[in-house]
């Protein structure tokens, strides 16, 4: 016998190609996808379709749903970090956190991770596996479901790299944008890349809306290669060239993400050779204090050294925002958690 699917790892289309094969009117796809986003827990309560529909649907499908292993809530900044478990116990972590312009949540896109940045908690073991769309999808409606709030944004910057499960990565998004689906705007989601060269070059072709991040960290061939070993196959130069024909095709700016971490990269000639590498370019950048991971040699910079770089950026017109530290307090740093419960 064939084991069942998860129903979230259909696309619309997918589902009304399933109905016409059993012989059933496509409309019907339209409204169980609306029932499934609506967070319906089973075909049963779908009250719109007839009984034989919902007895295939129950033979050949199930709503995958995960389970809350743990949650910790951040009082002071009313952060959430959830660690969910999916059917197979793999676990993966997501963090709900409350901006001003509304509640956003940052998904995992992959259990553990292989591109091995240095300071990074989510790398330990490697890669276990990809995620599937529904599984991320699931993310998004668990921590909802949990935390009884509408999600109105969306960042990939949890554990794993979106890039390296691409194809996963763009069905999500194409169902949480649906508007029988999350009805999620593109421009409330944000992919964040260590920089997977050929995928910057699909990802601009896709003509989406959504907001494209990289994980520069270094300004220097050199130095970004030993904390980021993705750099020794797609160096900056390569990067930086991915980064313009983005721009160029998309007319939207890149968002550079750069872990201030001492004595690596946050010297003021780090800034200034960052300013001189990105100048004139549609770009901001985005100074992330280091995160400090147990067992890592890394350190976070001195706030100092963090305000003058901001400052030496400013003298090459480069909008730059340092990132408010959120649920510090909880381990919200990707990976601290799962990190925890793996070793468990
Ligand atoms: N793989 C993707 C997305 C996940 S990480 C990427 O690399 O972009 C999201 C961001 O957090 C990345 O910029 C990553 O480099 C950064 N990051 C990872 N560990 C960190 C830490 N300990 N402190 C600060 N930022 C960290």
């Amino acid at each position: 016998m064939q084991s069942k699917k998860n129903i979230k790892d259909l696309e619309l289309d997918e589902l009304e190609k399933y109905l016409e094969e059993h012989g059933l009117p496509r409309f019907r796809a339209g409204q169980i996808f609306e029932w499934i986003y609506k967070d319906t827990a089973s075909f049963g309560d779908m009250l719109n379709l007839p009984k034989t529909l919902i007895e295939l649907l129950d033979k050949d499908f199930y709503i995958g749903r995960a389970i809350i292993e743990a949650m910790l809530h951040s009082v002071t900044d009313n952060t959430r970090k959830y660690l969910l478990c999916f059917e197979d116990k793999n676990a993966v972590e997501c963090v709900l956190m409350d901006y001003s312009y509304g509640k956003t949540i940052c998904i995992s896109t992959q259990i553990g991770c292989r591109m091995s940045c240095k300071f990074c908690a989510s790398t330990e073991g490697g890669l276990v596996r990809s995620m599937t769309c529904g599984e991320m999808l699931e993310e998004v409606m668990a921590v909802s479901r949990d935390a009884e709030e509408r999600v109105g944004n969306i960042v990939l910057m949890g554990t794993g790299e979106p890039f390296d499960n691409y194809d996963q990565v763009m069905k999500f998004i194409r169902i949480i944008n649906h508007s029988k689906g999350l009805n999620i705007g593109q421009r409330h989601i944000t992919i964040s890349t260590s920089g997977i060269v050929p995928r910057i070059y699909d990802f601009a072709d896709e003509n989406l809306q959504c907001k494209l991040a990289v994980s520069l960290h270094a300004a220097d061939d050199v130095t970004r290669s030993r904390i980021m070993p993705v750099n020794r196959k797609y160096g900056i130069e390569k990067l930086l060239e991915a980064c313009r024909y983005y721009i160029k095709s998309t007319n939207r700016r890149v968002t550079f993400e750069y872990a201030l971490i001492k004595d690596v990269n946050d010297s003021i000639r780090n800034a200034h050779k960052l300013g001189t590498l990105l100048k004139g370019m549609l770009c901001h950048v985005n100074l992330i204090p280091l995160n400090k991971v147990e067992g890592k040699a890394f350190n976070k910079a001195p706030e100092e050294k963090v305000r003058s770089f901001k400052l030496a950026l400013k003298g090459y017109g480069i909008d730059t925002t340092i990132r408010r530290e959120l649920g510090s307090e909880i381990d919200a740093a990707c990976g601290q958690l799962r990190q925890k419960y793996v070793r468990q």
